[in-house]
Order: structure tokens, then sequence, then C-alpha cells
């Protein structure tokens, strides 16, 4: 079926495959007589479902036995919050802060724990990257926060710090809710990954949480149950009743994911490298424009969202329009950065990209 390109930075698009087989399924899963949304979470259908998915997200990540997956609720926000009820111990955490996803936690975490700035790239209005060797880390953190992709300012990180090499034994966090699955992750560098399912795995509602086993049973005694890590491991994420519906979605997203695979490639190499060609694509024609412009520095743009700015900003509705006419959804821009913001998620075809560039080129000449 041909829909529309859908560029939103989340909720976002999904592949096709998966809204359609959801809509056969929708009132009858596999012969039960119930859709996925009226099971009990305890039901032997639902059960295997949430093993399927949670096998299918260890195979695509490569995530080790020493880790614990979790499917919680209340997105990346709560998870500001419940990390440092669940890691800080009441103490030293730092963060990195690289944009306005890792800024609010830098913020939320202050009511839990004593959160420490050990870098900040506020001064070049979030384009840049500080240098791992450049943070000043803490000798006694509990944790290091950082946001390895961020959303708004399109900034990523593409090569997770190893933190013992600076002179940190703290875990390292991180917050990859917007690139989760569209490259591989180093789990020796990682203590725990968190992310809300909405940009690259599924609709809103599921948070995902793969947490290194050590870093259970350490909650502050004001941490909610249902939000204490290993509480919500010891019960299979069924301590409360889990966002059913949306781990189905995200079940189905891993089973197309785990079809994208690629000659020699796993599923994700072959989609980290997708994604790399998409990026190029729209980085490489920006950059030779003279009417659209990206502002963060090379080594660290994002290839999941890319903001870019007309320099005639009295042109943005006329582009928005025009862009909406042919069938390209949702480009503008996050209100605090304004311009356009293109995301490039899993489910965005290498054409949609070419259909986004082949807009700009003919909006660029019609302006000359
Ligand atoms: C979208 C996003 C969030 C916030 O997610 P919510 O589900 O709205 O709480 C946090 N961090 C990053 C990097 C995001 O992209």
């Amino acid at each position: 079926m041909n829909r529309p390109y859908n560029f939103s930075a989340g909720p976002a698009a999904m592949p096709t495959e998966v809204l359609q087989q959801a809509a056969i399924e929708i009132m009858d899963w596999q012969g039960s007589g119930m859709g996925v949304m009226e099971m009990s979470h305890r039901g032997k259908e639902f059960m295997s479902i949430i093993a399927q998915a949670e096998a299918d997200l260890r195979e695509l990540l490569a995530v080790p036995e020493h880790f614990r997956v979790l499917f919680m609720q209340g997105g990346g926000l709560a998870e500001n919050a419940i990390v440092p009820l669940n890691l800080s111990r009441g103490g030293l955490a730092d963060f990195v802060v690289t944009g306005s996803w890792s800024q609010k936690s830098f913020k939320e975490a202050s009511k839990y724990c004593l959160p420490h700035l050990a870098a900040s790239n506020e001064a070049d209005a979030h384009t840049t990257l500080p240098a791992p060797g450049s943070w000043q880390l803490s000798a006694n953190a509990q944790y290091v926060h950082l946001c390895s992709n961020e959303t708004i300012h399109g900034v990523e990180v593409h090569e997770l710090p190893d933190l013992k090499a600076l002179g940190s034994d703290a875990p390292l966090v991180i917050d990859f809710s917007s690139h989760v699955a569209s490259r591989s992750v180093d789990w020796s560098r990682v203590g725990l990954a968190f992310g809300g399912a909405q940009k690259n795995l599924g609709p809103a509602g599921l948070t995902l949480v793969v947490v290194r086993e050590d870093l259970l049973g350490h909650a502050l005694s004001i941490c909610p149950s249902a939000f204490d890590y290993k509480t919500v491991a010891d019960n299979g994420s069924m301590y409360n009743t889990p966002p059913t519906y949306a781990i189905y979605m995200a079940g189905l997203t891993f089973q197309w994911l785990k079809r994208q695979r690629e000659g020699s490639l796993s599923a994700v190499a072959a989609m980290e490298h997708r994604n790399t060609a998409k990026a190029d694509l729209l980085y490489g024609f920006i950059d030779q424009s003279q009417l659209y412009l990206n502002k963060v520095a090379k080594d660290c743009r994002s290839r999941m969202n890319i903001p870019f700015f007309l320099r005639d900003e009295t042109r943005n509705d006329a582009f928005l329009a025009g862009a909406k006419a042919r069938g390209l959804l949702q480009l503008k821009g996050h209100k605090s950065v304004g311009g356009m913001r293109a995301s490039l998620y899993n489910a965005m075809p290498l054409a949609g990209v070419q259909a986004l560039v082949a807009y700009m080129r003919e909006f660029e000449q019609t302006q000359a």
C-alpha cells in the first residue's frame, strides 16, 4: 500500500506491513477469539507474545545474558526520575548535557540525587559533542547519564564512551529513545539503556529498559514499587499490567526488523547500513544547497533526526504546504529550535528520502 512519507519525530511512522498485520489480527489474534487489547496479560496467549518480543529484541540488539529487559510505562521523561530513584543511592550522578533531552534529565534528577554537570554543549547551542576526554567525571558518581541521540537538536553519539578508560567506574546510562534499533549497541560500555517506544519501535505507552543485573536492588525507599527495576524484573514486567497492546505492536516491529537481514549482515547492521545511506543523502543535499542549512557539527550529526533551516525563513510555510501536497508529512521543526526536521527512523525507506530531496531541490529552484 502506498502511503505518504511521514517524517514525524514521534510518535512516528511504523512499517506498513506491521500495521497491516495488526489490522488483520485486531479482533481475533491467531484464532484465540480475542484481540490482543482484550486478553489477560497473564493468559498463555499474551505470555507468548511478550516472551517472543523479549527474545526477538535480545536477538536484534545482541543483549547479553547478564542484562534484564523490562517493559515499562511512563516514557523517557518518567525514566528521568526512575533512573536516579533506582541507581543514585541518593548520591552523586554525572550528566553530559548535549541537548533538550539530557538537559531535562539533569534537572529532574536533582529531586532524587546530586546531579553534577560533567560536560555541556550549551555554549554551542547544542550543535557539537564535548569530547569524552574533556568530561569532568566525579570520582564517586553512581552513574553517568548520556543521551545518545538528541531528537530535537539532531546530535548523535556515534561511538559510546568507554568510561573505564576515562577513569570512571560508574555505569553508563544512555537514553536511546530515538535511535534504538537503528544501529548496534556496545553493551560492554553500558550499564542501563532506556527508551520510549514511540520513535523507532512502536506506539507510545511502552518504555524499554535494558539493565545490567548488578544494578538491580538498590532503589531508594521512596521509589514507587511499580518503578523499582528489581520488582519489575522479578515479576517479568508483570508487577502491574504492562502496556499489552504497545508490547504486541513493538513485537510485530521486531519481527519485521528480523526480516530486514541482508546477506551476512544482521538485521540491525542492515538497518544501520540503510540509515547511513538515507542520512548521507539528505545531509549531502543540504550541504551543497544555497537555501538549506544544517548547523550540527559533521562528526555528531544524527542519522535519525535531521533538523534543517531555510535561509529565508519567510518561506517556511510555503515549504511545508508544498511538502504536504506531495505527501511529505510532519516536517515542521520542534518549536524550541524552529525550522524543519526530518526524522528518518527505520520505517522510513530510502525512497522517502529521495522524494524529500527531489522536493527540496525543486522548491529551491523555484526560489531562484
Ligand atoms: C521523545 C524522547 C523522550 C521523551 O519521551 P516521552 O515518552 O515523551 O517521555 C526522552 N528522550 C528522548 C531522547 C526522546 O527522543
